[in-house]
């Protein structure tokens, strides 16, 4: 028997609503704040991935799929959509009619890294992005955009935790500043944040290892060596969320540790997932389009976990799963072809119609009706057939009565089920 891969799963029917419900809440209220959707591929050339996120990062060092395909180019199956929704904007040149570009996708990325709950190999993200803003109302509206989101969800026991990152003019000090604590703690520090402090040293400070936290106690803040204009920045971000009452936590912890994010850097945990708290990453790249060959046009964005925001929606509140409205049970041939014509039209007028197709006994039919939680039976043998007529059967309240075959149209719509 051959077994999926491990760390990819299948989303069942009955699992499957839920994710269709949160996709559809998304997409209705990220079209209300004016994004758009983008559809970008799966595969890319490795390189866009190297460059965006950043050679000296998890993901590129230990968690991409990355493969040479028949011709020898160098592929990899995306590990988030950022970097392909900027590749998708320079190269259509978007920013040509209007910089300002609000896009949105849902899809599948691929990280190899050890499955758990809460944590795939295929995992499932919605990605947003606002392309030519600089203001921090932008910022902030975003954050509030997400924690409306999570709202009408019905999710609560959500932080937003918000950072500021500085730019290249005032994060060199905070780094200098970090680099010299992680060289006097160095003997504390676990064996990945050893290689993070000499080539990455921001990433220190996201590491979860208890001693490497303990190592960093009395780490420098970025917030406390930010120039007047990331000052102000993250002050105004800070005053319009408070505006739009959106509470939050300052966390000098929060980085992404790659130089094109800049300023704002904000995540959304929650306490209710266990180790994997964190459901939204996202933050300001003001450097990226211009990394990537665009030009100097501003950006920020994030991205939603979508595998974890189900199963804390799952927490919260139930999904009904779906069912036909009617179900047929017809008795030898005639009524058989004449249950299946009805299947066809009421599926071509949107109603949901099943029967069996196995030549069961009635009793069976029955008991396959019931089980299709159906609210409704027809019944149809060669009596009813020969008087145009049909047995309805009310599954809750098991009255049933004759009516005219041609009138069930009717009937159905009019029942509300
Ligand atoms: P984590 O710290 O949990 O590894 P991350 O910083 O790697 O998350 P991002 O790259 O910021 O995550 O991606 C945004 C969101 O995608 C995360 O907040 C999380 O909800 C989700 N996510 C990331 N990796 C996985 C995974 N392997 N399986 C399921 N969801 C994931
Ligand atoms: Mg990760």
């Amino acid at each position: 028997m051959i077994q999926s891969i491990r760390g990819f799963r299948d989303i069942l029917p009955g699992e499957v609503e839920r994710w269709q419900h949160i996709e559809a809440t998304a997409s209705t209220l990220l079209q209300s704040f004016g994004f758009r959707e983008i559809r970008i591929p799966v595969l890319e050339k490795t390189e866009l991935f190297c460059r965006s996120i950043g050679e000296q990062t998890d993901i590129v060092e230990k968690e991409m799929y990355t493969f040479p395909d028949r011709k020898g180019d160098m592929l990899t199956l995306r590990p988030e959509a950022t970097a392909s929704v900027v590749r998708a904007y320079i190269q259509h040149k978007l920013f040509a009619a209007n910089p300002v570009q609000k896009l949105y996708t849902i899809g599948p990325m691929f990280r190899r890294e050890r499955p758990q709950k809460g944590r795939y190999r295929q995992f499932y993200q919605i990605n947003a992005e606002v392309f030519g803003v600089s203001s921090p109302l932008m910022d902030a509206q975003i954050i509030f955009m997400l924690a409306t989101l999570l709202g009408r969800l019905g999710i609560r026991d959500c932080t937003v935790h918000l950072n500021s990152l500085g730019c290249p003019a005032c994060r060199p000090g905070f780094k200098a500043a970090l680099a010299g604590l992680l060289t006097r703690h160095t003997g504390e520090l676990c064996e990945d944040c050893r290689r993070r402090a000499e080539r990455n040293p921001l990433r220190v400070l996201d590491c979860k290892v208890p001693g490497c936290r303990q190592a960093l106690a009395d780490a420098p803040s970025m917030v406390d060596h930010l120039c007047d204009a990331c000052k102000e920045h993250f002050a105004s971000v800070q005053n319009h969320l408070e505006t739009l009452g959106v509470p939050y936590i300052l966390d000098n912890r929060l980085v992404r540790g790659l130089d094109y994010y800049t300023r704002t850097t904000f995540e959304i945990q929650t306490g209710l997932l266990g180790a994997q708290s964190a459901v939204t990453g996202g933050g300001r790249y003001d450097g990226l389009v211009q990394a990537l060959g665009g030009p100097e046009i501003p950006g920020i964005g994030f991205a939603i976990g979508l595998d974890r925001l189900v199963e804390l929606h799952a927490l919260v509140q139930e999904v009904s799963g779906v069912h036909p409205k009617v179900f047929f049970c017809a008795l030898g041939n005639a009524a058989q072809r004449m249950a299946s014509e009805w299947i066809c039209r009421l599926a071509a007028e949107g109603i949901e119609a099943e029967m069996d197709l196995s030549d069961k006994s009635l009793k069976n039919q029955m008991k396959q009706a019931d089980r299709s939680l159906a609210p409704l039976v027809v019944m149809i043998g060669e009596n009813e057939l020969a008087e145009g007529q049909a047995v309805i059967r009310d599954m809750a309240s098991r009255e049933q009565h004759k009516a005219p075959i041609a009138g069930l149209l009717d009937v159905l719509r009019n029942t509300g089920k």
